[in-house]
């Protein structure tokens, strides 16, 4: 081949090479003198810079650079860096045609005619500020997260600790408490076996009214103690027949079913992962209920079932006085009564109880009520198994 017709193709190749640079729109690319006076600009440097090649060829690079940066010889010392060390890489700010700046990924590299002579520079730059919001946004997501997480972790903490207080509390309660409130009880029941002869109608009044304010604090700080263990000593969530829980709940009321004439029907329930003790407490707070808060007519419960993809949702319904619609919500919280202060029986904690085995199941527990006709308690138990009960599981 005669070097004639090499250095035509040589001459060929170059064309194409500066063509193909040229059309690369994402990348300015341009060269640079020994100086820094521009040489070459692509489509790519007009499009991102906002200058048209003519404009600029020629000019010192510097003024691409914002302000400060030519102060501190920045333009400059990137040419010499590239010199000394083949090439230079930096993140910084450029500045456009209409003075807006933006974040760039530049790389300067020195350019070499074919005797291998310094003759001058390349550099490439890529507008990467749209790039650098997404990921910060990324970080500041990720952190919002992992803030998140902690604010989680710390939340549970705090209810683990208060569980635990409240149980300390409860049990403290129950032991100094009971034993004085027993005290008073065995004396108040003396003075009734012994001296209620000698009492006016009054004074049989009184002590009756003592003897039963006596009895419902026993009930109340049995029942606080009761409610404060649920999470501590629940046994671990296994496969659980809920009709054999509903079936022990209705044995352990019989005396209270029959006397109230209740017909009691339910559907088919599933076998499903529960703390068989606590399904069978559930069952029974509901059903006390709709035998305390009964009508004049015959009581009529029916439990039933409906199948979710996630859960399984119960229905306790009764044909009782109904709640009103203000009190839905609260009668769920602790020591909460509603209705006549004279039919104020219980102690108010036993939807207390039904919400804190419930939601230990991880469901919910709602109710749907019209006054004079009855109402509906309704809870869900979710089917899958949470990361809680694997760990519960290990212990079994
Ligand atoms: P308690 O029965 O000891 O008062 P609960 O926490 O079991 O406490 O119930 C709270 C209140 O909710 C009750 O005082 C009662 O007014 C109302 N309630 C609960 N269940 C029913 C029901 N099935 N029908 C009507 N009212 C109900």
């Amino acid at each position: 081949m005669t070097s004639k017709k090499l250095s035509s193709q040589m001459k060929n190749h170059h064309e194409n090479f500066r063509d193909t640079v040229n059309l690369i729109k994402n990348y300015a690319i341009f060269t640079l003198d020994l100086e820094g006076h521009i040489t070459s600009w692509n489509k790519g440097a007009e499009f991102i810079e906002g200058w048209k090649e003519e404009e600029i060829l020629g000019e010192y690079f510097d003024f691409l650079y914002p302000n400060n940066e030519i102060e501190t010889g920045k333009p400059q010392w990137s040419l010499q860096t590239a010199r000394d060390e083949g090439i230079h890489e930096e993140e910084g700010y450029l500045k456009k045609k209409n003075g807006d700046l933006f974040l760039a990924d530049i790389t300067i590299s020195p350019m070499h005619d074919e005797n291998n002579l310094h003759i001058g520079y390349i550099k490439v730059f890529k507008d990467i500020t749209e790039r650098k919001l997404v990921e910060t946004r990324q970080l500041d997501a990720n952190l919002l997260l992992k803030q998140e997480i902690e604010r989680r972790k710390t939340i549970e903490a705090d209810l683990t600790r208060s569980n635990e207080e409240l149980e300390t509390f409860a049990s403290v309660a129950s032991h100094d408490l009971q034993e004085p409130l027993r005290m008073v009880v065995s004396y108040l029941q003396l003075i009734e076996r012994r001296y209620e002869e000698k009492f006016d109608q009054d004074g049989k009044e009184f002590l009756h009214f003592a003897v039963d304010g006596a009895n419902r604090m026993k009930l109340l700080i049995s029942d606080l103690v009761e409610y404060s263990r649920i999470d501590t000593l629940g046994k671990p969530l296994t496969q659980t027949d809920a009709t054999q829980a509903l079936q022990r709940a209705t044995a352990n009321l019989t005396v209270a079913i029959e006397e109230a004439h209740t017909q009691i029907t339910y559907d088919q329930l599933p076998v499903l992962r529960s703390d068989p003790v606590q399904l069978t407490r559930l069952f029974q707070n509901l059903l006390v209920n709709a035998i305390k808060y009964r009508r004049e007519e015959p009581l009529k419960i029916h439990i039933g079932v409906e199948e979710q993809e996630q859960a399984w949702i119960f229905h306790v319904e009764d044909n009782g006085r109904g709640i009103e619609e203000k009190y839905l919500q609260s009668i769920f919280v602790i020591f909460k009564q509603v209705g006549k202060r004279a039919e104020r029986t219980g102690s108010g904690v036993g939807l207390a109880i039904a919400k804190k085995i419930v939601a230990r199941h991880n469901g919910t527990i709602w109710v749907l009520s019209t006054v004079g006709k009855g109402s509906t308690f309704k809870f869900s138990i979710p089917k899958l198994v949470t990361k809680k009960e694997e760990n519960n599981d290990q212990y079994e």
